[in-house]
């Protein structure tokens, strides 16, 4: 009789352990991590972290002021404004993907705008509630810099227009895509 309780004891150890076990797997914790990264939330860490001497280091100036201080460039006197050439524009800070010249269109506004950009998981929106307004800020989802605000008069078919400074971004020509 204490040897069957003994062994039942046992067996009620071994799956306790077992569960907790698998609760704590590194598998499942990387999952967790994985999701994170695919949704930023902006309360949190953007996934592409650098410290404020290293992007003083790598980024210009204005790069600096648009990027990370949320500046805005002059209208009509900014690089990518009347640029018509075909091509991507990445992230300035981290060079992530972020619009396509299929989506740019001449809105009339002075900095370079776009109806969509290339997936809605690039860019995170963020309410920007200075100069009495209440705007939607749009940052890089993976390191959060500040590219410019999103608005509801843009063409279909989405109505939107992303009015992004040109020195947040870089343009990567078509034919220099795939290099
Ligand atoms: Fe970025």
């Amino acid at each position: 009789m204490k040897l069957a309780i003994f062994i039942g004891s046992l067996l009620a150890l071994v799956t306790i352990l077992a569960f907790s076990s698998v609760n704590n797997s590194p598998v499942e914790n990387h999952i967790d991590d994985h999701s994170s990264h695919q949704q930023p939330d902006p309360e949190k860490k953007f996934p592409y972290q650098k410290t404020e001497k290293e992007w003083k280091e790598i980024l210009t100036s204005k790069e600096y002021r648009i990027l990370r201080n949320k500046g805005t460039e002059v209208p009509f006197f900014n690089e990518y404004n009347d640029l018509k050439d075909e091509g991507l524009y990445v992230c300035a800070g981290c060079g992530q993907k972020l619009y396509s010249s299929d989506h740019k269109y001449e809105s009339g506004s002075g900095w370079p705008s776009f109806w969509k950009p290339i997936s809605d998981s690039l860019v995170v929106e963020l309410e920007d509630n200075s100069y009495f307004m209440t705007r939607t800020e749009i940052v890089c989802s993976n390191c959060g810099g500040h590219l410019g605000h999103v608005f509801d008069d843009g063409p279909e078919p989405t109505g939107l227009r992303y009015c992004m400074n040109s020195a947040a971004m870089n343009f990567i020509p078509k034919e220099d895509i795939n290099k």
